[in-house]
């Protein structure tokens, strides 16, 4: 797997949970007491997503890695952590996860394109309709990447 980068994101910032999973990322999310949400992120070695300035600052004084989010657009908060950690913003079919656990998906080749079953919770995926806008917020975050 390339996409090693793991996010722990804090429940303010829910949404962007479902994004970084289609990208690949292994994205989790948390609602319960700062502290512990420290130590998973120190345990697994996830990026703390917060926009939380105290947990942020608390954060970075434990040494972990953490970006405090202010505006969470999720297209302005993709294209941070493309610049800030260089995750990609290509959709890979190989490499997406399930957006609705987390859990890696298998890609099906099929007439009208990739479907996908998760291994986990055996949702299925395709490239419906709704596909469309989904490819237009990574789209704008790389312009937005670029002009910054
Ligand atoms: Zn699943």
């Amino acid at each position: 797997m390339k996409r090693e980068i793991r996010f722990l994101v804090d429940a303010m910032l829910g949404n962007i949970v479902t994004w970084l999973r289609i990208l690949g990322y292994d994205s989790i999310y948390w609602n319960g007491d700062d502290e512990s949400l420290m130590n998973i992120a120190s345990r697994e070695k996830r990026i703390i997503l917060t926009k939380d300035r105290l947990l942020y600052s608390l954060a970075r004084k434990y040494g972990l890695e953490a970006v405090f989010v202010e505006d969470s657009r999720v297209e302005i908060t993709l294209s941070k952590l493309s610049r800030e950690y260089g995750i990609s913003l290509e959709f890979d079919p190989h490499e997406t996860r399930c957006p609705a656990c987390n859990s890696l998906l298998k890609m099906k080749e099929s007439e009208g394109g990739n479907e996908w079953t998760c291994i986990n919770c055996g949702k299925h995926y395709w490239m419906g309709s709704h596909w469309k806008n989904i490819s237009k917020i990574f789209e704008e975050a790389k312009k937005i990447g670029g002009e910054a």
